[in-house]
């Protein structure tokens, strides 16, 4: 029940103190934003600062992050670092980026937790989709390309720093876990900035940093089923918070919805839930296993996370059912 309790922990300065420091910053400290276009999804980031010249330095610094992840991991760049993974790793050992190992490291880590629910190598198969186009590999391609989606086929060697695929035909894509690092990294800038309030989101995955001074931030979970409504809204100070959905990027053929969460044992999309939301403390892990407990389905995926300590999870199931993680549950509005 951490993060709940943690809104009302947070107020144990005495009150003639805050006061002091309200009286002394009220002048000129307001709240600074910016929204940008960025990973084909919109950031947007906002902070608390005593002044525009603090503000502006790091949102711009925020942005041009997010930039740099974006060049470096997109699999749609060329001269990214991913894309030289893609075309060479199959070759033979590869050195990489330390970050671009751990990243490749994490990914593992979380497949492993998920017994594959998650796996970067779901894109050997995941490339032929076109959401855009509506377009799908058909069966024979489906069952030949399936045969390279196996995380174990990254292979990872720590003291060289260097990654190489078992399989030529084995192609990875970071964007399950890679938004989520971007969003952890703007807070680490803003908390080396001094920084202590502020939030950071890109697309589906927010963090934030402290309270929104005085009362919690509020996120909210989208309705899957209906555009612009929201099916939860949860009050929060310092957590991670990513939710998957069906919604984002799909089409749809003969009536069945074929969108970009893939089930790596099928290569076809995972279709237990219509949205999963996990609250966690990083956003790295919280994109990772919202993208996993999708895959998972309700049942699998909630009792995952009723296992895993500072995790917590709102699954809207594929009966439009709101599911809660045992400590969320006991908080929750009765339905
Ligand atoms: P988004 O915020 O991009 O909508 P999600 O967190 O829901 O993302 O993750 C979906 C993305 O994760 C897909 O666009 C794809 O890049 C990647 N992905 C899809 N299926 C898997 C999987 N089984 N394992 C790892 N990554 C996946
Ligand atoms: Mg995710």
């Amino acid at each position: 029940m951490t993060r709940f309790s943690l809104i009302l922990g947070r107020f144990s300065v005495p009150a003639s103190i805050v006061a002091l420091l309200l009286l002394s910053t009220a002048a000129a400290a307001s709240w600074f934003e910016d929204v940008q276009s960025i990973m084909g999804t919109r950031i947007h980031a906002e902070l608390w600062a005593d002044e525009a010249a603090v503000a502006e330095p790091v949102l711009a610094a925020m942005m041009t992050e997010m930039r740099r992840i974006e060049d470096a991991y997109s699999p749609y760049l060329p001269d990214s670092e991913l894309s030289a993974l893609n075309a060479h790793a199959a070759n033979g050992w590869m050195t990489v980026s330390a970050e671009l190992f751990e990243l490749l490291d994490k990914s593992r880590e979380v497949s492993q937790m998920t017994h594959g629910a998650f796996d970067i190598t779901y894109a050997s198969v995941g490339r032929y989709y076109d959401y855009r186009e509506g377009t799908r590999p058909d069966n024979e391609l489906l069952e030949t390309a399936i045969k390279a989606i196996n995380y174990r086929y990254v292979e990872l060697d720590a003291m060289t720093r260097s990654v190489r695929f078992a399989r030529p035909e084995v192609y990875v894509d970071l964007g399950g876990i890679a938004k989520g690092y971007a969003v952890d990294r703007c807070i680490q800038i803003m908390v080396d900035a001094g920084i202590a309030h502020g939030s950071v989101s890109a697309g589906g995955d927010s963090r934030i940093l402290g309270d929104r001074r005085g009362k919690p931030w509020t996120v909210g979970v989208r309705d899957p089923r209906r555009e612009g409504a929201m099916a939860a809204v949860l009050p929060l100070t310092d957590t991670a918070v990513s939710t998957s959905g069906d919604y984002e990027r799909f089409f749809e053929q003969d009536g069945v919805r074929y969108h970009h969460i893939l089930d790596p044992s099928t290569g076809d999309s995972a279709r237990g839930s219509w949205s999963v939301t996990i609250l966690g403390p990083e956003t790295t892990f919280t994109d990772a296993l919202s993208t996993s407990v999708f895959v998972l389905g309700p049942e699998k995926g909630m009792e995952l996370v009723n296992r895993l300590p500072g995790i917590d999870a709102i699954v809207i199931d594929a009966q439009g059912r709101l599911r809660y993680s045992t400590e969320l549950a006991e908080l929750a509005p009765v339905d």
